[in-house]
């Protein structure tokens, strides 16, 4: 149904500032597409419309997590250990059950339900090896509305038994996945997934280069996360300069190539990234939750590297990018004290950015969502950001960048009213 909403509405503008209408006015279409946002009162101009009088409320773009892990989010918030010892303890274990069809069909429902709930309507996720369980996550990213990157985990080697493929079928299993869903509805789309240069032989890794870019599907991949998991990279391929070495070599690297962390890269394996146009997936939660490190994140700014924010759900605790935006603040300010005083901290707007039409624009999405503008789709949050402010709006602390700053640090899933995807509501709270 065409609609009119009046609304606080804050959006952010592609020089990483924001944009506020107060209030706001925005018809959106029946088909989903916003048609006009201005301050003008827009009531008597969309006479059939109905209109919605949200003036307590602020709404804001759908937020966009370019990094996480379906099947980890059973076990968000536990796990003591780095990188790869949390992986033969926590993960592989949890993703040898989704062999179990029902398993997988119960945590996709979950894990969708759960993005949208916390304001998420673009996801870009990992599932497991298993060629079903990747089918049932698109098809219930599918019946869940959700804007969603979905790709089968590839693994040939240094993984336990249970999680290692047969080189051919892997790559077979991968063709068939991506030509079923790659583009559906212009919702759902395929990334091509080496897990990372540990556990992909460099034969398996060549091939799903050459199926991506003949097929110009999405690529996801980890690189430079640990320093445990950089020495083990540095063994198996030892005639290579660095790990980016190691994927620019298997033809991995490119503009819908997403790497995540690239915490510890050093100056030439930035210049790859660069040159390559390769997007960082920024995952400051998951960075220190498993005692990875901080990714000098201005640094990468200021180099004009391509980044986004992700939960990497479970490295990462939270599937709230409420969250993810706030943790991104706080390692670039634990960047600043600890590691170079004259590296400034990035802002609450500049954290927005990416968790909207930075990650829009990385994955190519900017014409469809990512801000609030005429002829994007209607992916909307509705927030009662009055619940994250102890004078309930009444008080003196109400500008925009505060009224922002304050529901990236005290906002989350408690503070969402609404969500919708192309207009359609896929989240209602009481
Ligand atoms: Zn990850």
């Amino acid at each position: 149904m065409s609609t009119v909403y009046k609304s606080l509405i804050i959006s952010p503008n592609p020089d990483k500032s924001i944009k506020t209408y107060n209030p706001g006015y925005m018809a959106i279409s029946d088909n989903g597409k916003i048609e006009e946002i201005r301050e003008e009162n827009l009531h008597n101009k969309y006479k059939g419309y109905e209109f919605v009088d949200l003036s307590n409320y602020l709404i804001i773009p759908g937020l966009i997590d370019i990094h996480n892990h379906l099947p980890q989010y059973a076990f968000a918030g536990i796990g003591d250990k780095e990188l790869l010892p949390w992986l033969e303890n926590y993960t592989f274990p949890r993703e040898k059950t989704f062999e179990n069809k029902e398993i997988a069909r119960e945590s996709a429902k979950i894990f969708f339900s759960d993005l949208l709930k916390n304001g998420t309507t673009t996801s870009v996720t990992y599932v497991t090896i298993h060629k079903n369980a990747a089918d049932i996550a698109f098809q219930e990213a599918e019946k869940a509305g959700i804007r969603a990157v979905i790709g089968k985990v590839n693994m040939d080697q240094n993984s336990p038994e249970f999680l290692t493929e047969n080189t051919e079928k892997s790559i077979n299993e991968t063709k068939e996945l991506a030509e079923k869903w790659h583009g559906k509805e212009n919702r759902l789309f395929y990334v091509v997934t080496p897990r990372f240069a540990v556990s992909c032989s460099l034969d398996l890794m060549q091939e799903l280069g050459k199926i991506a870019q003949k097929s110009d599907y999405f690529i996801q991949s980890h690189l430079s996360e640990n320093r445990g998991e950089i020495d083990f990279v540095k063994k198996l391929f030892p005639e290579s300069q660095s790990y980016t070495d190691v994927y620019e070599k298997a033809g991995l690297l490119g503009p819908k190539t997403i790497m995540a962390h690239c915490i510890h890269c050093n100056e030439e394996e930035t210049e790859i990234l660069a040159k390559t146009r390769t997007i960082i997936a920024h995952c400051p939660t998951s960075n220190r939750f498993l005692k990875s490190g901080i990714m000098p994140l201005r640094k990468y700014l200021e180099k004009g590297l391509r980044i986004g924010l992700g939960t990497d759900v479970a490295g990462g605790y939270s599937l709230s990018m409420f969250n993810e935006m706030k943790e991104a603040i706080e390692n670039s300010k634990y960047y600043q004290v600890f590691v170079d005083k004259k590296t400034e901290p990035i802002t609450p707007a500049e954290a927005f950015y990416l968790a909207t039409l930075g990650g829009a624009e990385v994955l190519g999405f900017e014409n469809e969502t990512g801000s609030l503008e005429k002829g994007k789709n209607a992916d909307l949050v509705v927030v009662d950001y009055k619940k994250t402010d102890p004078e309930n709006g009444e008080g003196l602390y109400n500008e925009p960048e505060q009224i922002l700053s304050r529901l990236i640090y005290r906002g989350g899933e408690q503070s969402i009213k609404e969500v919708y995807i192309k207009g359609q509501k896929v989240v209602k709270f009481a």
